[in-house]
């Protein structure tokens, strides 16, 4: 049984916005992952099902392995089309707003949907939205867009337009937020919409190895490489750190995407409590940290990288040289330690 949790208002705006739209855009942020591409696809699938035009614009591409997903051939890339994205949006008489809290996470269509005349509804699970919005329905607590959309389309009275392919996207959204189902899992409800998914035809098994166990073999030689031979493990200070160069990665003919999930594998080494990934990029070090309990790699992030986020995942940017930028992660091992390790 699956509980009702959105609000009746909050449902009640959107309904009359959608039941009135007939050009619909679905957008979503920058390096859009899992969750935010299946949330769109899932929703043109099911909106076109109900005979509404409705696209997906992109602000940049999605990694290689979601554009398997069902209907991801269709999606407007901004960054490849910015013309047709811009008339899309121009052109649109309701905007969706999935997976993103603030207009400045969308990129290069930030001013495209600053400037639109269309009502926007947002639809999200994070903290804190500050889009100006007709309707705003915000569950920070659900794991995925993705699981929040699955409730959205159920409120709607929509649950016989999920048809295979949007139930394949919105189990991908719930699986890639989740890590498959490893972490944010804690709501038993999450698999009864699951099961729902699967009896609509979603294949998990199939999209587990398409949207976590495959990579190329450069990839994994990368990976591999960064492991054995760039891995630094600090176990008294309870910190791990991997560097790579452009050189390195040039090595391996890297593309977008090769080294995701590469800044978690230290912390699996008992002990380990925060690890941090830096990657020469052409014009800075992109850094980023992930760590387990209470280690606030946000805080971290902003005080020496110039960035921030979240509790267990952050990330900044350093300018200087790798070796610099490596020097100044081992000098803060110490003060980390006692701030917010033996504290
Ligand atoms: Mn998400």
């Amino acid at each position: 049984m699956i509980s009702r949790r959105i609000d009746e208002k909050a449902i009640a705006r959107a309904k009359s916005l959608i039941d009135r739209a007939e050009h619909i855009v679905t957008v979503c942020h920058t390096g859009p992952d899992g969750d935010a591409i299946g949330s769109c696809l899932a929703a043109m699938h099911v909106f076109s099902a109900l005979g509404k035009d409705i696209r997906v614009v992109i602000p940049d591409p999605a990694l290689a392995n979601l554009r398997t997903l069902p209907g991801a051939k269709e999606m407007v890339d901004a960054s490849k089309f910015g013309e047709f994205a811009a008339r899309l949006i121009r052109e649109a008489d309701l905007i969706l707003c999935l997976d993103f809290n603030e207009l400045s996470r969308t990129g290069r269509i930030q001013p495209l949907l600053e400037g639109a005349k269309a009502p926007m509804v947002v639809i999200d699970h994070h903290l804190n939205p500050s889009i100006d919005a007709a309707a705003v329905i915000s569950h920070p607590e659900m794991a995925a867009t993705a699981y929040l959309m699955f409730r959205v389309f159920c409120r709607l009275e929509l649950f016989n337009f999920i048809d295979k392919n949007a139930a394949e996207c919105l189990l991908a959204g719930m699986m890639t937020d989740t890590g498959n189902f490893a972490y944010n899992c804690s709501d038993p409800e999450l698999f009864d919409v699951t099961a729902e998914l699967v009896r609509k035809g979603a294949d998990k098994e199939k999209l587990y190895n398409s949207l976590f166990n495959t990579f190329s073999a450069n990839c994994l030689k990368l990976n591999s490489y960064a492991m054995l031979k760039k891995m630094e493990v600090f176990e008294g200070e309870g910190a791990a750190l991997i560097t790579l160069s452009r050189d390195e990665l040039n090595r391996f003919h890297y593309v977008k995407g090769d080294t995701e999930g590469l800044v978690n594998r230290p912390l699996a080494i008992p002990g380990i409590v925060y690890s941090c990934f830096m990657r020469q990029e052409a014009d800075c070090i992109r850094v980023s940290m992930r760590s387990r309990g209470d280690f606030p790699v946000n805080e971290v992030c902003s005080e020496y990288f110039g960035g921030g986020g979240h509790l267990n995942a952050a990330g900044g940017e350093f300018y200087g040289s790798l070796d610099e930028a490596a020097e100044r992660f081992r000098s803060i091992l110490l003060e980390n330690k006692k701030r917010y390790i033996d504290k």
